[in-house]
């Protein structure tokens, strides 16, 4: 029997590489292993519980389905497709809100971060967050999901609602697991927090050009403190040395130790890194855009075969719950 392997990413705006790193390097790992099935998805019902653009949605919907195709996805070994053509989701979100209560919800740091973010918009769909992706997961009976570390909270919850629903109504969830890369956490080039769609300056897209890498690597804030200390902008620099030049990141930390770093040499060289990594995915992004009626089948295709299994777990659950079928 195949394990079963979901994630998502939501439709803001192109992805980064907080994205690729912590997700979609994920994602490719294990859909090249032949014990997975693997389900990803553009998770677009969850793009709608923040303030949106709605006249660029469906491209954007659209575009991440063409950034997962140039990364190396595979439709003929994963099953790519739109969360909201899927209408089991929202069907079994709402069966699983059933066994979730309110207070738990407003606990989950997430949502917490969320109402400070946007202060105007807490609504119940950004409360049910963590439920609808605990029906994302849980309705392709998912043991493993490929996300960064901020998702760790959600997982949590999916794990109590697979418990809850197993002991209240006998349904045979799995208790799914997060499965982690080295680029869990990717810092933002401002070196405070994480690398974020929603923070201009943060990130690095996957179609930037080796120009505008370079010139946002070297953006990163890199004064040194008294004492020799690590800044953020500093961590943030070492972290990317760590993940794009492993083999070289001790000789960098010990002349950094030393004193005789030059900063800019550091920062070249990991701009250079990064985009050698991108180079690839950027020549299959351009081939993809052209390809329409290519991108159209995966996108139908998609949907029919996590349709052909949501269903039956859908059913599984309203039958064990007493629904009428
Ligand atoms: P989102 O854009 O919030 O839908 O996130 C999509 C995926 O990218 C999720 O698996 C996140 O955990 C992951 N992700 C987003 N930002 C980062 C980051 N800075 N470092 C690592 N993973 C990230």
């Amino acid at each position: 029997m195949k394990s079963t392997v979901l994630s998502g990413i939501r439709a803001t705006g192109k992805l980064h590489l907080g994205n690729y790193l912590g997700a979609v390097k994920g994602m490719l790992e294990l859909q090249d292993k032949d014990d997975f099935q693997t389900y990803y998805m553009v998770a677009d019902l969850h793009t709608v519980t923040t303030p949106y653009e709605k006249t660029t949605l469906r491209g954007s919907i659209r575009n991440i389905i063409i950034d997962y195709l140039s990364a190396g996805l595979d439709p003929q070994k994963s099953t790519l497709f739109i969360q909201s053509m899927v209408h089991e989701h929202i069907e079994l979100s709402y069966y699983f809100s059933t066994v979730t209560t309110v207070a738990k919800m407003q606990h989950v740091t997430t949502f917490k971060d969320k109402v400070k973010q946007h202060p105007e918009h807490v609504t119940m769909a950004l409360l049910n967050y963590p439920v609808l992706m605990s029906a994302d997961i849980l309705l392709y009976k998912a043991s493993l999901v490929p996300v960064g570390i901020d998702q760790e909270p959600h997982l949590e919850i999916a794990r109590e609602v697979a418990r809850r629903m197993n002991q209240e109504y006998g349904t045979s969830f799995p208790e799914p697991r997060r499965f982690a890369t080295k680029g869990e956490y990717v810092p933002s080039l401002s070196g405070e927090g994480k690398m974020s769609k929603s923070v201009e300056g943060s990130y690095i897209n996957l179609t930037d050009s080796h120009e505008e890498i370079t010139k946002k690597i070297r953006s990163i804030p890199t004064a040194t403190v008294a004492g020799g200390e690590l800044t953020g902008g500093l961590r943030s620099l070492f972290s990317f040395a760590e993940l794009f030049l492993p083999d070289q990141v001790e000789n960098y930390r010990n002349a950094f130790q030393k004193g005789t770093l030059k900063f800019v040499e550091l920062k070249d060289a990991v701009a250079d890194a990064i985009y050698h990594d991108l180079e690839s995915i950027q020549e299959k992004h351009r081939a993809v855009e052209q390809n329409i009626s290519f991108v159209d089948d995966v996108i139908a295709d998609g949907a029919q075969r996590a349709r052909l299994i949501a269903s039956k777990t859908l059913q599984e659950v309203k039958e064990k719950m007493g629904m009428p079928l």
